[in-house]
């Protein structure tokens, strides 16, 4: 049996399937023959060509984002083999899968908690926070487009300042904080949308305003 080896994913060596040469985990590109590689398992940032950390420079990103859409844009492989066609669909595929996943600050915070090992085992059953429950109660009473309009504001308040909580106890690597955040953050989307669609079933079909 062969002695296994323990390297992490960025100290193997690839080989260029057209040209075997060796490539690093990172490349996309051989750099001997040119041959656009097979999407390789790295983590969406190094995905993006961003820094590691959860505070992202989201301007950064885009401009990142734009940069692969470019590079791996269909009209570049047109007169590419089949092969280098379906290495480019499934490169645009992870970058457009990353690129989601971490523009978004609480996909991004999940991932995170997932990449530091530090995600809850288990959404373990919790008592909702004061104010959620108040929103809840607020829900089942409003009867009104304006008292939804109202709710619909105020849960959007609290989901931002959910979300700038949330950062700032990952900052300081406070898992257990940061998976309650995350769980009031859900209790609140769910809500939100909920506020959403009583809100639009109150909407006469026919409204022009
Ligand atoms: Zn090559």
């Amino acid at each position: 049996m062969d002695k296994i080896i323990d390297l992490s994913v960025n100290q193997q060596e690839f080989l260029c399937w057209s040209c075997h040469e060796h490539l690093s985990v990172r490349a996309m590109f051989c750099n001997h023959c040119g041959s656009i590689q097979p999407v390789r398992d790295i983590d969406q940032f190094q995905r993006m060509g961003m820094e590691k950390k959860i505070d992202l420079d989201l301007q950064a990103l885009e401009r990142n984002y734009a940069a692969l859409q470019r590079t791996f844009n269909v009209e570049r492989f047109m007169i590419r083999s089949q092969q280098e066609k379906t290495y480019a669909s499934k490169h645009r595929e992870a970058v457009q899968m990353a690129f989601d996943n971490l523009r978004d600050p609480i996909s991004r915070s999940r991932y995170w908690l997932m990449l530091n090992k530090a995600e809850a085992k288990e959404s373990a059953t919790q008592q909702n926070s004061a104010i959620i429950s108040e929103l809840h109660m607020m829900y089942q009473e409003a009867a009104e487009p304006s008292a939804l309009d109202k709710l619909a504001q105020r849960t959007g308040q609290e989901i931002e300042m959910g979300i700038i909580r949330l950062l700032s106890v990952l900052r300081v690597q406070d898992w257990d904080s940061a998976n309650k955040v995350l769980s009031e953050l859900d209790e609140l989307e769910t809500l939100i949308a909920a506020v959403r669609e009583k809100r639009q079933s109150l909407t006469p079909q026919n409204d022009k305003v």
